[in-house]
């Protein structure tokens, strides 16, 4: 079997293109629950960022990938599940992009414990666009507060917003999330340097979210099958 890889990378960059922004958008491999052999054959055809959920699965599979010979560095790794900030440590320590920073709490401890002879760590707000009781995500009107927070902290670099809208069966409704995440993300730019990332759309609408603005899509699915376990264990964090 082929991987699908090839086929994704070409609607993104088809998507990118509509859009006016070839070469634009980058993928970000969702590998929760999958077994480190399905991340180590993508990363042999050359994807390099990969997210994961929980932070203890992902320290796992970085010690079972360095065991195969694929170190820590090789991988760009991204935490995109709500984060404890008693997971703050290990996450400050062990990925290079955390996406799901969404309160002042994880900033301080991220901060205290990125290593200062480190490259910063890379940030992204989570941002709960629709509103959702049971979502993470900080408000939109608190983003300007807690990015300024980021952007002063030592060791931590804010690069932009990510969202997960409402699953949705009407487009109208997705469209509208994504359009005040641009809107967001627009504004962030123009107050800080160095913001760049956009980071929405899942397997189900990542060529929306990128004719919406996104510079990043999150996909799982699309990439390597149903997931084996449901996503749900492991606890959060
Ligand atoms: C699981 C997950 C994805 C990928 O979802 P797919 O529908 O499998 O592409 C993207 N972002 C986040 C935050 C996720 O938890």
């Amino acid at each position: 079997m082929t991987s699908p890889l090839q086929p994704v990378l070409d609607r993104i960059d088809a998507a990118a293109r509509a859009t006016g922004r070839p070469g634009e958008v980058r993928l970000l491999a969702v590998s929760k629950t999958q077994p480190v052999a399905a991340i180590r054959a993508l990363h042999q055809l050359g994807q390099r960022a990969f997210g994961e959920n929980y932070v203890q699965e992902a320290l796992a599979k970085q010690r079972e990938l360095a065991a195969l010979g694929v170190a820590a560095d090789a991988i760009e790794w991204h935490l995109i599940g709500p984060l404890q900030s008693n997971k703050a440590r290990e996450a400050a320590q062990h990925f290079h992009w955390v996406q799901s920073l969404d309160r002042d709490k994880l900033v301080d401890a991220l901060s205290r414990h990125r290593a200062a002879a480190a490259m910063p760590l890379n940030v992204l707000i989570q941002v709960n666009v629709d509103g959702e009781a049971s979502k993470s995500g900080c408000a939109p009107d608190a983003v300007d507060a807690l990015a300024r927070r980021v952007a002063a902290a030592p060791g931590l670099r804010l690069r932009g917003l990510m969202a997960i809208p409402e699953p949705s069966p009407d487009p109208a409704h997705r469209r509208a999330a994504f359009d005040r995440m641009r809107t967001l993300f627009d504004a962030l730019r123009t107050e800080h340097e160095g913001v760049d990332t956009l980071s929405m759309g899942m397997s189900d609408d990542f060529e929306l979210a990128i004719a919406h603005g996104a510079t990043m899509v999150r996909i799982g699915t699309a990439l390597f099958g149903a997931r084996r376990v449901s996503a749900g264990t492991g606890g959060p964090g």
